[in-house]
C-alpha cells in the first residue's frame, strides 16, 4: 500500500491504433478552438501555487505515517489510521501527478510544466522509499486479527477488499532474504525486453519503396498500413508487404533469442514464487482462473467459420482466385464522409441512448464542460486516451480529424470516462480503480452501439458497406487476432515451461499451426506470414495481456445483445446490471463483477456472442454487396 505510479498509470486508458489517414483537407486546429473544446485544468488546480500547497500537504501526511512505524499491529486504531492516511496520500497523489501530466500532453514545449512533472516523479520516488515499510509491516499482523478488527469497526469497510487481497496474494511472497536475493536479478531479467525495444524501434530501418505510379514512399508502420488498406494496385501491396515484413525476417534469429530470454526469465520468476505456470502467476493478481484464458483460445479456434466466410466473401469482391495476406486489409468500399465535431457529439449521444437517461445526462456533461481536448495542436501529444482524476472528473485527449475512425475513438474514450465517472461516484477511493480486465468492456460496448446505430440509420448503400466493413474489421482485430496472439503466447510459454528452448524455427511452427486452424486454405501461405511474433510488442513487454482485448470484446458483445434484444423488462434488467458493473469500480475480482452483470467468462457461450455478431454483420454485408452488384 505504498504509492504506486503504475496504479496511477493504469487509469490512463490509451487507444493505440495506426493513425487513420486523413483523406480530407486540414482539420480544425487547437489554437483556433473555443475554450469548451479544450481541457479546463483549473478543475484540478486553479494554479501551480495550489499544486505546490498539496505537495506540501502530502509531505506532512507522509511524516505522520512515519510516526506509526513499528506500531501498526498494536491496535485496531493504529492500523486504521495508517490506512486512512495512505488513502489521503494516494488521492492527492493522483491530482499532483495528473495536473502536470495533462498540462504536458497539450503542450510539451512548456519548460515550466516539464520541470514540475520531473519534480513530482522525484517526489513519488522519495515517498515510495519512505513508506516502503508499510505493507511488509501490515502483513506481520495475523490475518485473523485484522479480520476481527474489520468486523468490529465500520470505518474499515472501504479497506476490506484491499486487505483481504493483501493476505491472499501474500502466499507467493517469499521471506525477506529470498526477496532480497531475487531483487538483485530484477534488472538483468528485464534486459531482454529493453533489447527488444532497441532492436524493434531505435535500430529498425524500413526501406523506401517505389510504387507503380513511380512515386517513392518511405515505409513506416503508418505508410505500410495506408498502402495495404487503400492502394488498389495489388503489386504495390505485395511489394509493401514483402519489404516491410522482410525487415523482421532479416533479424529473425535475434528476435527469437530475445523472446526466448523474456519467456525463460518469466518462468524462472514464476517458479521462484511457487506458481505452477507463468499463466497462473500472471492471472493471480486479479484472481482470474486460468480456465478463462483457455476457454478463450479454445472457443475462438473452434469457431472460425464466420471468419473464413468473411475471407471467402472478400475473394469474390476482389475477384481473385487466391486471397493473399496483402489482400486482407484492402477496403471494400471507397466511401468517405466527414463528421464535424458537433455532428460526432450528436451521433454519439443518439447512439448511446440504449444506456438510459442517467448515462445520457452524464455523457452530455462530459461533452460540454472542458473534459475533452478535441483538436490537434503544436506540441500536443498524439493519439487518444482517457485519464480519471478522483474527486474531479476524467479528461479525454483527442486529436479529432473528422473521420469515422475518430468518431469511434471518441465513443471509445467516452466509454472509459463514463465507467470512471460512475465508479468514482459510487465507490470510496480505495475501491474506485477498475482492473484492465473490465476496462475495455465499457469502451468496446460504446463502439458497438455506435456502429449499429450508424448502420441502421443510413440509406446510402456504399456508406452501409463501409460501416459494415469497419465493424467487421474492428471485430476481427479485437477478437480473432488477439485470440490468435493469446494462443501463440500460451503455446510458446508452455514449451519453455516444459524445458524446450525456443528458436526462430519453433516459433514459426507454432505460428503456422495457428494460422492453419484460423485461415485453413482460404488465405494463402507465404514465407512472411508466420513472423508476426517478432512484431507484437506485447509478447516482450506486456505479458499475457493481449487476451484481455478479446475477452473484453466478447463480454461487451454479450452484454450488448442482452441490452438490445428480448422483452422490455429483460432489456431493462440487463441494462441495470451493466450499469451496476460500471458503478462497481474495483470493489471485487473482475470475474465476479462480470458474473454479477450476467457474464460468465468461463462459459463458451459468452465467447460465442462474437460469432453471433460476426454472422449477423456478414449477413448484412453479403446482402448489401449483392444489391450493389459487387458479388
Ligand atoms: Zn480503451
Amino acid at each position: 500500500m505504498t504509492i504506486k505510479i503504475q496504479n496511477i498509470l493504469m487509469s490512463l486508458l490509451l487507444t493505440t491504433s495506426f493513425a487513420a489517414p486523413t483523406c480530407f483537407g486540414q482539420s480544425p486546429n487547437r489554437a483556433d478552438a473555443p475554450a469548451e473544446m479544450k481541457w479546463n485544468l483549473a478543475d484540478i488546480y486553479p494554479s501551480w501555487d495550489a499544486w505546490k500547497a498539496d505537495l506540501q500537504k502530502v509531505t506532512t501526511l507522509a511524516d505522520e505515517i512515519q510516526t506509526l512505524q513499528g506500531k501498526l499491529g498494536q491496535s485496531s486504531d493504529n492500523l486504521l489510521r495508517s490506512l486512512q492516511i495512505n488513502e489521503e496520500i494516494n488521492k492527492l497523489s493522483y491530482k499532483l501527478y495528473c495536473y502536470p501530466t495533462l498540462s504536458r500532453s497539450v503542450d510539451s514545449r512548456n519548460q515550466e510544466t516539464n520541470s514540475y512533472f520531473m519534480q513530482v516523479l522525484g517526489f513519488f520516488q522519495q515517498l515510495g522509499t519512505a513508506t516502503s515499510w508499510v505493507t511488509p509491516e501490515m502483513v506481520t499482523i495475523p490475518e485473523s486479527t485484522v479480520m476481527k478488527w474489520i468486523d468490529s469497526n465500520k470505518a474499515y469497510a472501504p479497506y476490506r477488499f484491499g486487505l483481504t487481497e493483501l493476505y491472499r496474494t501474500q502466499k507467493h511472497v517469499l521471506s525477506s532474504d529470498q526477496e532480497k536475493l531475487l531483487s538483485y536479478f530484477g534488472l538483468a531479467t528485464g534486459a531482454p525486453s529493453n533489447i527488444y525495444t532497441e532492436l524493434a524501434t531505435s535500430d529498425i530501418k524500413f526501406p523506401d519503396i517505389t510504387l507503380s505510379d513511380g512515386s517513392t514512399v518511405k515505409l513506416t508502420p503508418g505508410t505500410y498500413h495506408q498502402i495495404t488498406q487503400f492502394n488498389k494496385n495489388r503489386e504495390d501491396r505485395r511489394n509493401a508487404y514483402e519489404r516491410y515484413n522482410g525487415v523482421y525476417m532479416a533479424n529473425l534469429n535475434t528476435f527469437a533469442a530475445i523472446l526466448n530470454g523474456v519467456f525463460q526469465g518469466d518462468w524462472a520468476g514464476a517458479q521462484a514464487r511457487n506458481y505452477e505456470s507463468f499463466l497462473q502467476a500472471s492471472l493471480d493478481p486479479d484472481d482470474i482462473p486460468t480456465d478463462v484464458y483457455l476457454n478463450l483460445i479454445n472457443t475462438a479456434r473452434e469457431n472460425t467459420a464466420p471468419l473464413l466466410r468473411y475471407y471467402e466473401l472478400r475473394k469474390k469482391v476482389l475477384k481473385v482466385d487466391t486471397l493473399q495476406s496483402w489482400d486482407n486489409a484492402l477496403n471494400l468500399s471507397s466511401f468517405e464522409k466527414k463528421y464535424s465535431y458537433d455532428e460526432a457529439r450528436n451521433i454519439i449521444k443518439e447512439a448511446l441512448k440504449p444506456l438510459g437517461k442517467e448515462y445520457g445526462a452524464k455523457l452530455e456533461k462530459a461533452m460540454a464542460n472542458g473534459w475533452i481536448d478535441v483538436y490537434e495542436g503544436e506540441g500536443k501529444e498524439q493519439g487518444a486516451y482517457s485519464m480519471g482524476v478522483y474527486g474531479v472528473h476524467p479528461f479525454i485527449l483527442m486529436n479529432y480529424n473528422e473521420t469515422l475512425d475518430h468518431v469511434s475513438t471518441l465513443a471509445h474514450e467516452l466509454g472509459h470516462s463514463m465507467h470512471t465517472t460512475l465508479s468514482h461516484e459510487n465507490q470510496p477511493f480505495s475501491n474506485a480503480a477498475y482492473s484492465s480486465f473490465v476496462a475495455e468492456v465499457a469502451s468496446n460496448f460504446n463502439e458497438d452501439l455506435l456502429a449499429d446505430y450508424l448502420m441502421n440509420k443510413t440509406t446510402n448503400r456504399e456508406e452501409k458497406i463501409n460501416l459494415l466493413e469497419q465493424s467487421i474489421v474492428q471485430l476481427i482485430g479485437s477478437f480473432y487476432r488477439q485470440s490468435q496472439f493469446a494462443d501463440f503466447e500460451y503455446q510458446a510459454r508452455t514449451m519453455v515451461e516444459k524445458g524446450e528452448g525456443l528458436n526462430a524455427g519453433t516459433l514459426k511452427a507454432i505460428s503456422a499451426g495457428i494460422s492453419k486452424s484460423y485461415y485453413g486454405d482460404v488465405v494463402a501461405d507465404n514465407p512472411y506470414r508466420d513472423l508476426v511474433w517478432a512484431q507484437v510488442m506485447h509478447f516482450y513487454q506486456m505479458k499475457y495481456y493481449v487476451y484481455q482485448y478479446a475477452t473484453s470484446y466478447a463480454a461487451a458483445a454479450h452484454l450488448e445483445q442482452k441490452i438490445t434484444s428480448g422483452t422490455a423488462k429483460e432489456k431493462e434488467e440487463a441494462l441495470q446490471k451493466y450499469l451496476t458493473l460500471l458503478k462497481s469500480g474495483g470493489n471485487d475480482h473482475p470475474i465476479e463483477q462480470l458474473k454479477k452483470a450476467g457474464v460468465d467468462m468461463t462459459n463458451p457461450e459468452v465467447i460465442k456472442s462474437v460469432v453471433t455478431r460476426l454472422n449477423r454483420l456478414l449477413d448484412q454485408l453479403e446482402a448489401e454487396l449483392k444489391a450493389a452488384g459487387k458479388i
